[in-house]
């Protein structure tokens, strides 16, 4: 290791998880998908040290990464080099294989890799944009909410304040109520207006009849352009006969529960999708995004990335083939309270900060010292 390796190693990690209750209009609210129900979210927060500089990741994932990630990965990384994340990814990678890299640890590793990253472009003075290499200077960012468990009225307030703010495209909830979805789907529709376009997102409720024939209905009744995980993210067999056999002009989107590069292989490799989605909190951060980017762009399928906006306008902006980004209503939520430096909104893209070193973010430690559930310090 070179002497100017050996003083930016890294010599310090913080571990901070915390848990934000879920909330409507500032209201304590649960909330519903068409397969979930939850009333809070945790983000697991990690600060890497080296040279004097701090570097900022995080993944939306359970309580349980923060002993993973301290008790499994902090010795990998505590000593090497920022600029070799590369290597310290398939280190991290090895070290979990016992303990199941895909899930939990995958989301450990996610928001190491991001703050390896972010460490690295602030090293550098220069943006995590930059660093990457960017495709383009902004991407497209589309309003994700509409709870199944929300009234008509808050469903189409929602959609009707992101449409007014900028955004191009919204995106609801269905599929725990498949008789009364469509009514709920051309409810948004009036409420946006013709030129915004609309999302659905079953979570995989739906079985593969049920699936077709709503498509139908949501393009002809709606023109619904995205159709995601009408059938489970597993069923790779029944997304691709929805693909084929749907509207033309609606995409098929899935890929959220992506956590390793072989994930988006099969899911591409089985022609399931028109666009594949990707969370860098889940997928192994920068490192893992670009493999599942790559992998699709070279297949020419698209790319999408999945909630974490404040991150994934960097991430999105800096690959190649991501289409768009999800503003998803509890991060929104969450990333301004937790977080200065958010991307800006500009006519319905979020476009990072390119003159902020790394992501631009940094924390706001009263909202993170609420929120706290857990904190571990490789200093003490
Ligand atoms: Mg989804």
């Amino acid at each position: 290791m070179s002497s100017t390796a050996h003083e930016q190693a890294v010599d310090r990690i913080r571990l901070t998880a915390c848990t934000i209750p879920t909330t409507f209009d500032g209201k304590p609210q649960p909330e519903s998908d068409g397969t979930a129900t939850w009333d809070s979210t945790t983000i697991l927060l990690a600060e890497i040290s080296a040279g004097g500089r701090t570097g900022l990741g995080y993944a939306y994932t359970s309580p349980a990464a923060l002993p993973i990630a301290s008790g499994l990965l902090a010795d990998v990384v505590l000593g090497t080099d920022p600029y070799a994340s590369g290597g310290t990814w398939l280190a991290m990678a090895a070290a979990v294989r016992n303990a199941g890299w895909p899930g939990v640890c995958a989301s450990a590793i996610s928001a190491i890799d991001v703050a390896l990253h972010d460490l690295a472009a602030r090293l550098s003075d220069v943006s995590l944009l930059r660093m990457l290499g960017a495709a383009r200077d902004r991407v497209m960012a589309y309003g994700s909410g509409g709870f199944t468990d929300r009234s008509d009225r808050e469903l189409t307030e929602q959609m009707s304040r992101w449409a007014e703010e900028g955004y191009r495209a919204v995106k609801l909830k269905i599929g725990t109520h498949p008789e009364d979805d469509p009514r709920r789907v051309a409810l948004v529709r009036n409420a946006v207006g013709d030129d915004v376009q609309v999302f659905v997102d079953a979570n995989g409720a739906y079985s593969r009849k049920q699936a077709l024939e709503l498509a139908d209905r949501f393009m002809d009744e709606s023109h619904v352009t995205w159709f995601e995980e009408p059938v489970s993210s597993d069923d790779l067999a029944g997304l691709h006969l929805i693909r084929d056999r749907g509207p033309a002009g609606m995409q098929i989107a899935a890929g959220e529960y992506g956590y390793t590069p072989a994930y988006f292989h099969h899911m591409l490799a089985a022609e399931a999708v028109d666009t594949i989605q990707a969370d860098a909190t889940r997928c192994g951060g920068v490192t893992g995004f670009r493999s599942a980017a790559l992998q699709a762009w070279a297949v020419g399928i698209p790319s999408s990335a999945h909630t974490s906006p404040a991150l994934h306008a960097t991430i999105g902006a800096a690959m190649p083939g991501v289409v768009n980004v999800e503003a998803f209503h509890d991060h929104l939520v969450i990333e301004r309270q937790l977080f200065d430096g958010l991307p800006a909104l500009i006519d319905g893209d979020l476009v990072p900060d390119a003159t902020a070193p790394g992501l631009g973010l940094s924390l706001r430690s009263d909202a993170v010292a609420h929120y706290r559930v857990g904190a571990w310090d490789s200093a003490d």
